[in-house]
């Protein structure tokens, strides 16, 4: 995780590789002013970025229906992450599956025997870049009837976050909307989370979106800017915060250490080509050194500090969490949702 000032965690900070990009979406009146303001995005980056979006929408939409109580975990990060690579994107970072009071970062190890139980609270979290244009989606899929109004809360205020951002704004103005529409509702936010501005290649350029009014965030919201708006909601009597947990299946690519291992050397290169900084999942690892010497040669990767982990972020008092997160575009008016 970044560290950030308050105790602000961020989820999802990537950056990206590669191109497969495919013509998507004419850029509106509205969006190629914006691209003309807009730092270093033309109008090919806003059909990128649409793409891109698109190809998230879709997968989301198809994820819905396709997660289901006892499924295997695995089967579902695999399925997200195929149906992004058939659509014609990469997956940003791995497809995060976070159970009840987990709030994100949990993506499927090698082999993950872990089940979704029964009247669970499903966060899918999925990235997807196109040429290092990304977007960022969540949506909360709820076995348990108890917890559908959470779940709703969580849309409703990236609703009402949506329904107000316009270019200007200042994002300590954005934190006490969604505060007070999860609060009218009856729960509590998560303090401790915040969207984000999204650059090229890079999940976290700069400006954070908080969840909450005590933050004191004073950037102004940008026209062309691209956004992850990610209201994270907890039930009334839980602390609000989330922390560390100790479990940890994301990593990334942190710095280059001298190393003994000639399978973990063999492994980095690997990891620096194919991912450069954006994380991965271990998943995404298998096969590149002989099963027999991959463990040892990651543990090495892990204890020389040349990668990092990212460890899921559990609710401080283990209550459960819904998120709702969409990516969109500042434009004159408002928003267009990418996602
Ligand atoms: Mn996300
Ligand atoms: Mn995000």
């Amino acid at each position: 995780m970044l560290p950030y000032p308050n105790d602000v965690f961020f989820t999802n900070c990537f950056v990206t590789v590669d191109v497969n990009f495919l013509n998507c979406h004419i850029v509106s009146v509205n969006e190629s002013k914006a691209c003309d303001i807009m730092n270093g995005f033309d109008e090919e980056a806003v059909r990128k970025f649409r793409f891109s979006g698109k190809i998230l929408r879709e997968t989301r939409e198809e994820m819905k229906h396709f997660v289901r109580e006892d499924m295997l975990i695995i089967e579902i990060c695999e399925r997200a992450e195929s149906l992004i690579r058939e659509k014609g994107g990469k997956p940003a970072f791995p497809c995060n599956v976070s159970i009840n009071e987990i709030a994100a970062h949990y993506t499927s190890p090698p082999d993950d025997k872990k089940r979704i139980p029964g009247k669970s609270v499903v966060k899918v979290d999925l990235g997807v870049h196109v040429d290092g244009y990304l977007t960022d989606t969540a949506v909360t899929i709820c076995f348990n009837p108890e917890y559908k109004s959470l779940v709703e809360t969580a849309e409703q205020a990236l609703k009402v976050a949506i329904n107000s951002i316009h270019p200007g704004i200042s994002t300590s103005k954005l934190g006490p909307i969604i505060e007070k529409t999860i609060k009218s509702r009856g729960f509590k936010p998560i303090s401790n989370l915040t969207g984000h501005q999204i650059g090229r290649y890079l999940v976290h350029a700069g400006t954070s979106i908080p969840n909450v009014s005590h933050i004191s965030f004073f950037s102004k919201i940008k026209l062309g800017g691209i956004y992850a708006i990610e209201p994270f909601v907890t039930l009334p009597n839980a602390i609000g915060k989330v922390e560390n947990g100790e479990e940890i299946t994301i990593f990334s690519f942190l710095k280059r250490r001298s190393l003994e291992n000639s399978y973990a050397k063999q492994l980095l290169k690997h990891i620096e080509k194919t991912f450069r900084t954006l994380p991965f999942a271990e998943r995404w690892l298998q096969n590149v050194v002989p099963k027999k010497h991959y463990h040892e040669a990651f543990q090495e990767l892990l204890s020389s500090k040349t990668l990092k982990g990212y460890p899921i972020f559990i609710e401080a008092s283990r209550k459960p969490v819904a998120q709702a997160e969409h990516t969109i575009m500042i434009v004159e008016d408002g928003c267009t949702v990418l996602t």
